[in-house]
């Protein structure tokens, strides 16, 4: 194996091959999670005309305090159809338009209410309650800005300001073939020297939350001839996901056979715990990660390399991974030569975040590690962190 990478250096050689997919036009209600591939623009003004901040009366600010004759209704949807004169008030309501010739909105619970007059007790300042148009947003605007993933409240945004369509670059198209002759489907009997396959799922599961279609393929036993069919059909992909078989021992055929089939290497091995073998090589545009097979290592794989590639190829401006700050909950040995990411539970203690370290940090430990809502970066050096430094997580 050559030298081990550093996480970085890995996490750049990834992202320098992950270029953004061709764009497509998708439906406003299919895209979230999407990535703007352009500007999505505001279609009018936001508000589009002015508008009440209250149920109440429009006014002219100068008629204030005074009694004024209410001769209209505006409400939302539906304006008064009257322009206000002095002395004249019109009944609003929140939403609605406000009428020509006012000026400011008063409280309905602020005036006196007498038949077909109000009593203004007090001087109302000119634009009270009143939200101006085009307050948020002015039409031909950018309401979110091309690479921003579409969240609920952008996605909100884009509607409000009209826009029905918007530009997206294309889902990738994930296969995810798992490998290994031990593998047996869950809910099946397990024979002698078997396991049951959980990295497909997992796999599959993390590419859906990353934006992706995943394409699971059957499992595939350490031979190679099937390996190598199985391989090149799945290779037809934006990213091939692969699980098992990336080692040194002798029935770790996937580089080779990945080899053969075409795929260029981009490296092999990085200085991690767990997921040191882990390959990335790619064929044309296509993308192809060989992760680890130990499910915590796939776990952790996915997290630092192939989400992040996921998000360029989606046309991300920050693709990530986004670490965020918390402090250890007890004391950690680090590795001398590889960085590690420990498996935690975070908890809030007043401003900060606290990642106790679990039990159970083997690589196979797929169940200890679910219990966990944090990977703590422990950067590797020698001695160990001690309780309440200052370390950086991935939440899960
Ligand atoms: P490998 O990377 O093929 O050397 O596999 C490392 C370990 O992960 C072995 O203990 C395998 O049995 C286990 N493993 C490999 N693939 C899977 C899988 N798809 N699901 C669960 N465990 C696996
Ligand atoms: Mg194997």
């Amino acid at each position: 194996m050559t030298p081990p990478l550093s996480i970085d250096e890995a996490l750049a050689r990834v992202l320098a091959c992950a270029t953004p997919l061709p764009a497509e036009e998708v439906a406003l209600q299919d895209a979230l999670g999407r990535v703007l591939a352009a500007d999505g623009l505001a279609a009018t003004d936001l508000p589009p005309f002015p508008s009440s901040a209250m149920d109440g009366f429009a006014v002219r600010a100068a008629d204030t305090p005074g009694s004024l004759a209410v001769i209209d209704e505006s409400a939302a949807g539906r304006p008064a159809a009257t322009t206000l004169a002095p002395g004249q008030a019109i009944a609003i309501s929140t939403g609605a338009a406000v009428p020509d010739g006012a000026d400011a909105v008063v409280p309905v619970e602020d005036v006196v209410t007498r038949g077909d007059e109000i009593e203004v007790p007090a001087a109302v300042a000119s634009g009270a309650n009143i939200r101006p148009r085009a307050g948020d947003v002015e039409q031909d605007a950018v309401v979110v800005a091309a690479g921003m993933r579409l969240s609920p409240s952008r996605l909100g945004a884009l509607a409000a300001a009209g826009i029905g369509r918007v530009t997206c670059s294309r889902r990738p198209r994930v296969s995810v073939l798992s490998t290994g002759s031990e593998l047996a489907a869950p809910g099946t009997a397990l024979a002698p020297g078997q396991i049951y396959e959980s990295n497909a799922l997992l796999l599959a599961a993390q590419v859906a939350t990353a934006g992706g279609i995943a394409d699971v393929r059957e499992p595939v036993a350490d031979d190679e001839e099937p390996l190598r069919d199985r391989l090149r059909e799945a290779l037809e992909a934006d990213v091939l996901l692969t699980s098992g078989g990336v080692s040194v021992g002798p029935h770790d055929l996937v580089r080779r056979l990945l080899a053969e089939a075409g795929v260029h290497e981009e490296l092999w091995g990085v200085a991690v715990r767990p997921g040191k073998p882990l390959f990335f090589g790619t064929r044309g545009r296509t993308l192809v990660f060989g992760l680890p097979g130990n499910p915590v290592s796939t776990l952790v794989g996915f997290e630092l390399f192939v989400r992040p590639a996921l998000a360029a190829l989606q046309g991300s401006e920050s693709p990530g991974p986004v670490f965020s700050p918390g402090c250890l909950g007890a004391p950690l040995r680090r590795d001398a030569r590889r960085d590690q990411l420990v498996r935690a539970a975070a908890s809030s203690e007043g401003d900060a975040i606290v990642l106790a370290p679990l039990t159970g940090q083997g690589s196979h430990m797929i169940v200890r590690a679910a219990a966990a809502d944090a990977l703590v970066l422990v950067p590797r050096g020698e001695g160990e962190l001690a309780a309440g430094d200052s370390v950086s997580y991935l939440p899960l």
